[in-house]
């Protein structure tokens, strides 16, 4: 009987995770990584809501700017994508409640149709022999 000494799976090395950037777009999170001191692997969100409004490549060049303007930028990114994706939700709530608004009109609007043609009907003309 062998005794199995802690071989979990730890890795060798204490490498850090990727960075939220890197993780959502699998990517190798390099060292100088720009992605990385702005969105940490314990905010996944923050990442995934401009990356899902803007797109990477807007955000990587959004990273471009001097440093010090980085996480003012970033920060506002984040909240304008959050503000986007909250109006987005609400316009596809609202154009659920419209599909469902619509047939009942077009109900409404075949009763009425059809409701005047019993005066119109065409009376028999018969005296001509
Ligand atoms: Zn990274």
């Amino acid at each position: 009987m062998k005794s199995e000494s802690s071989s979990s799976g730890q890795s060798k090395q204490g490498a850090a995770p990727p960075c939220a950037a890197c993780k959502l777009l699998r990517r190798r999170c390099a060292g100088g990584c720009i992605f990385s001191p702005h969105f940490p692997s314990d905010q996944p969100q923050k990442f995934a809501i401009v990356h899902k409004v803007f797109g990477a490549s807007n955000v990587s060049k959004m990273l471009q700017l001097p440093e010090h303007l980085r996480s003012d930028a970033v920060s506002s990114m984040v909240y304008e994508g959050q503000r986007k994706l909250a109006l987005a939700e609400a316009e596809v709530v609202q154009l659920r409640m419209n599909d469902q608004f619509n047939p009942s009109t077009s109900l409404t609007d075949a009763v009425t149709s059809t409701s005047p043609r019993q005066g119109v009907l065409p009376v028999g003309h018969d005296g001509s022999k």
